[in-house]
């Protein structure tokens, strides 16, 4: 599917639920694809495409529905997964880092083991707000001497600036829709 016939198809099938968790936040719910077959293959053989230009070794999803997408991802492509989750759900070793939301704020941790020097790591989540989970996330790839190679998600909310903060950071975004705030 072409890019722009792709944004249309998902955003037609994405759920906006007003004034969700609070007043004035347009919550953009994904449920509705996982649920709709159809738009969910048609997803993940967009990330996985993207994946293979990108020659991951890799595959990072975030807690939680970043985890739909990349269990999906990895399992089509044959490729390791790596849990980001919030502060204390992880066993064994980790390291965290801390970041502000568009509402709140957050720790999010991944295993020391998440994933081998030098492998390229493509981080997944459901939307872009501020960036702030995927900056953080991309910090702690880093840290264990990964290479993040990008970040992939369904959706991108451009005016609340977080996909012209992750490409600043050197950070290639791909976001299959956008959303503006009046839609
Ligand atoms: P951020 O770190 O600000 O980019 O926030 C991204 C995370 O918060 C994602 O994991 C989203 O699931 C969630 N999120 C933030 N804003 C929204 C929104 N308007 N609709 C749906 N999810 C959101």
């Amino acid at each position: 599917m072409e890019t722009n016939q792709l944004s249309d198809f998902l955003k037609k099938r994405i759920r906006t639920v007003r004034d969700w968790p609070k007043p004035g936040i347009n919550f953009r719910d994904v449920t509705t694809l996982f649920n709709d077959p159809e738009a969910f293959r048609v997803m993940i053989e967009a990330f996985a495409m993207e994946c293979t230009l990108r020659e991951i070794d890799v595959i990072a999803a975030i807690d939680a529905r970043g985890f739909i997408i990349g269990g999906a991802l990895s399992y089509q492509l044959h490729k390791p997964f790596a849990l980001v989750r919030k502060k204390g759900k992880l066993p064994y070793t980790t390291i965290e880092e801390s970041y502000t939301l568009e509402y709140g704020s957050a720790t999010i941790e991944i295993n020391t083991d998440a994933c081998k020097p030098g492998q390229r790591v493509l981080l997944v989540d459901d939307l872009i707000a501020t960036g702030g989970t995927l900056l953080a996330s991309a910090k702690l790839f880093q840290n264990i001497s990964a290479e993040v190679v990008g970040v992939a998600a369904i959706i991108d909310l451009p005016e609340l600036g977080g996909s012209d903060k992750l490409r600043e950071a050197n950070l290639p975004v791909h976001a299959l829709c956008a959303f503006s705030e009046s839609e």
